[in-house]
């Protein structure tokens, strides 16, 4: 397992967070400083595994480290993050947003899996999914099925 990288990129106000590879007991926040205020955005496409110890570091490093005029917006959430969302607490601070995550579907006659990225607005708000994507198979062109119990899914939605 390659070590993760945690990135930040400022451009102007806007920062972005970047955090590539395991969130696990190798990931280090100390050297990672969080701007005052502002928004800072964190950016969680390339992550690819999560486990216990790298979730406890994660909430530490925002409990004790992310100053309280801070808002937080965590874009490309992968499916590994939202299923800890729906059942961790405290995994993203209160007052925190979700810019958008991946929803999995999956062609079981062929096999075949694809991401879906879903978008605050377009598709989700506050009171849940607007409406389910309809995404077809790239090998029999019939509607692929979602990967995931729907409910649990997006449970996460009414709590965050
Ligand atoms: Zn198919």
């Amino acid at each position: 397992m390659e070590k993760p990288i945690i990135s930040r990129l400022d451009k102007g106000s806007e920062y972005i967070l970047r955090l590539e590879g395991a969130l696990s007991e190798d990931i280090d926040f100390s050297e990672t400083q969080f701007p005052n205020e502002g928004t800072l955005i964190i950016e969680l496409d390339q992550l690819i595994k999560i486990n216990s110890c790298g979730i406890r570091n994660w909430i530490k490093w925002l409990e004790i480290k992310k100053p309280d005029q801070l808002k937080l917006i965590f874009r490309n959430c992968p499916k590994i993050f939202i299923e800890q969302l729906n059942v961790i607490k405290g995994i993203i601070p209160k007052g925190s947003i979700i810019e958008s995550f991946y929803v999995p579907y999956y062609c079981e006659k062929d096999d075949s899996t694809k991401k879906v990225l879903y978008k605050l607005n377009n598709d989700f708000d506050k009171k849940g999914i607007k409406q389910l994507k309809t995404i077809l198979c790239e090998f029999c062109q019939k509607p692929m099925e979602l990967d995931a119990l729907e409910h649990k899914y997006f449970a996460f939605l009414a709590r965050t």
